[in-house]
């Protein structure tokens, strides 16, 4: 039995009294070294959901479990060495002049010494392919090595869970399957559990298991060829056919057998 990372327990959010329920009771568990994908709808309150991982919003009701620890004011900190998020414009996560720099800055900040730094930001340019532009100028970088060095940037924290929201969702497909890639074998290296909030079929394809969220609670979670097969009532909650019937034959290239009269 693999060990529970993140658990959500009946968990409700707004974002103020005067707005409404954004969450409504969400319970849901997610594992070590799980790949997760979560879709749904626009406003379906997906990337909420991040941001109520790592601390960055809590809940008003219910409580939510990182890594054995209750996400509270007090332990932001400690949960934000164990989460690592990566987000969809790479242009606002960029704080230092040059790549190594930009790297070493969320170390700086949890006071990790200077020998195991430098250490890190080797071994993590190395891990997504970028270290021969350690000095180069992040604004110099296309929208493809932008997002590996933000994902470098996370992982030298060495977190358990690393969140991508929608974080390929600006690049071009081949620099969309380039990151995938890269995020695949480093989770495979570390053990990580990997949550990815995306409209991309390819990623979701790649996920062990899917989320549906639907007006703020979860609608299912099954394997991907699972959800897939209720074509219609994903229709009603707005993943429409285009979606699916790519999602189709995604499946179908990635050998995963789909149970055809599901598809009409
Ligand atoms: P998704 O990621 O699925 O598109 P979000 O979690 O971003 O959904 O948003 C869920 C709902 O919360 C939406 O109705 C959105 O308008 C609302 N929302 C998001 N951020 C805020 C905010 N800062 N203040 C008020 N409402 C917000």
């Amino acid at each position: 039995m693999r060990h529970k990372i993140v658990e959500f327990r009946h968990v409700s959010f707004r974002y103020g009294e005067e707005h409404p329920w954004v969450l409504k009771n969400c319970s849901f568990a997610i594992y070590e070294n799980e790949a997760i994908a979560i879709i749904g709808h626009n406003g379906s309150g997906k990337s909420t959901i991040a941001k109520l991982m790592n601390g960055l919003l809590f809940p008003q009701e219910g409580e939510i479990v990182i890594n054995g620890r209750s996400v509270t004011q007090d332990s932001i900190w400690d949960i934000r060495k164990d989460v690592g998020m990566v987000f969809q414009n790479p242009d606002n996560q960029f704080v230092g002049t040059t790549v190594q720099d930009d790297v070493a800055f969320g170390m700086e900040n949890r006071g990790i010494e200077r020998d195991e730094m430098v250490r890190r930001i080797d071994n993590t340019l190395s891990a997504v392919g970028m270290q021969e532009y350690r000095l180069t100028e992040p604004h110099k970088l296309s929208g493809g090595q932008k997002q590996r060095v933000a994902v470098a940037s996370v992982l030298a924290i060495f977190p358990q869970i690393l969140i991508l929201d929608e974080a390929t969702a600006m690049l071009d497909p081949r620099g969309r399957t380039d990151i995938m890639k890269t995020v695949t074998r480093v989770q495979d290296q570390r053990h990580l559990s990997l949550i990815t909030i995306t409209h991309d079929l390819q990623e979701v394809v790649q996920a062990e298991r899917v989320i549906v969220m639907n007006e703020g609670a979860i609608w299912d979670e099954a394997a991907p060829r699972d959800i897939f097969a209720k074509k219609a009532e994903l229709r009603r909650i707005g993943l429409d056919i285009p979606f699916v019937a790519a999602l189709s034959e995604e499946l179908r290239k990635a050998g995963i057998p789909i149970n055809r009269e599901a598809l009409n």
